[in-house]
């Protein structure tokens, strides 16, 4: 019965997914985060551009969390999380702050089925990842748990993984992590029972060391918070033998001591 109605989702969506094709097709491409048209897809009109929450310098050189001002981060140039707890990843950056603007593509991304919103971001993380992916020789998503895989049917951060990869033509290994068992939902939780349920979730694929040993990771996934995630993902590829890891999102909350 669960196979039946899973199957039948599975066709709904794809009914629903190509009726969205040909509706594209049809109609001039809009804006990401409203009805007004644009160019070509994947593409904000002027007034969404102005008010996009692209991060910038300044923000943290460890986190890539925003600062208001210059200075802010004091002569290390780190937030009050990472001078406290010192993440493992060398550098993480995001595109957008996680604002109510982001939500608008992320959140249709992670949970309806818009993956085409891959492509529309994977430039903006381009860009604000420059510098990581010019160093990076591997590129690796956060994976899902195989029973929210099968629900959703992808994993956003692989999609993000394998535009990133044809973007910069640095290879990406989807399924180098994978996660042992499911976790319950972060979202209400504070940093430090984050990184509690996370703690021993993520596991190398057997048969993936060879593709991690030695190389500069870059980590990928669609939000961070708390970074917990993230974190415990590090560790295991720094476990692994990576040689370093840096860590590259669509979207990142914002700091609300900084703002
Ligand atoms: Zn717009
Ligand atoms: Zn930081």
């Amino acid at each position: 019965m669960a196979a039946a109605g899973r199957t039948g989702r599975a066709v709904r969506s794809f009914i629903a997914a190509a009726a969205r094709t040909t509706l594209d097709l049809l109609l001039p491409p809009h804006c990401l985060t409203c009805d007004a048209p644009v160019d070509a897809p994947g593409r904000f009109c002027p007034d969404c551009f102005r008010q996009a929450g692209f991060i910038t310098e300044p923000c943290c050189a460890r986190c890539g969390v925003p600062f208001s001002h210059v200075g802010q981060g004091g002569r290390d140039q780190l937030c009050p999380a990472c001078t406290a707890h010192k993440p493992p990843w060398d550098r993480a950056r995001g595109a957008l702050r996680y604002d109510v603007q982001s939500r608008r593509i992320v959140l249709p991304f992670k949970h309806g089925d818009r993956t085409e919103y891959a492509t529309a971001l994977a430039p903006l993380m381009a860009r604000a990842g420059a510098a990581l992916l010019r160093e990076a020789e591997v590129i690796v998503p956060v994976p899902l748990h195989r029973s929210r895989l099968i629900a959703r049917r992808y994993n956003q951060a692989a999609l993000l993984a394998w535009a990133l990869a044809r973007l910069s033509g640095v290879p990406a290994v989807p399924d180098a992590l994978q996660r042992t068992r499911a976790t319950m939902s972060l979202s209400d939780l504070g940093a430090a029972a984050r990184a509690e349920v996370v703690k021993n979730v993520f596991a190398i694929r057997p048969g993936r060391v060879g593709r991690i040993a030695g190389r500069r990771v870059l980590l990928v996934d669609d939000v961070m918070t708390s970074g917990a995630t993230c974190g415990a993902c590090t560790r295991v590829l720094l476990q692994a033998g990576a040689s370093s890891v840096d860590v590259l999102v669509a979207a990142r909350v914002p700091d609300p001591r900084l703002q």
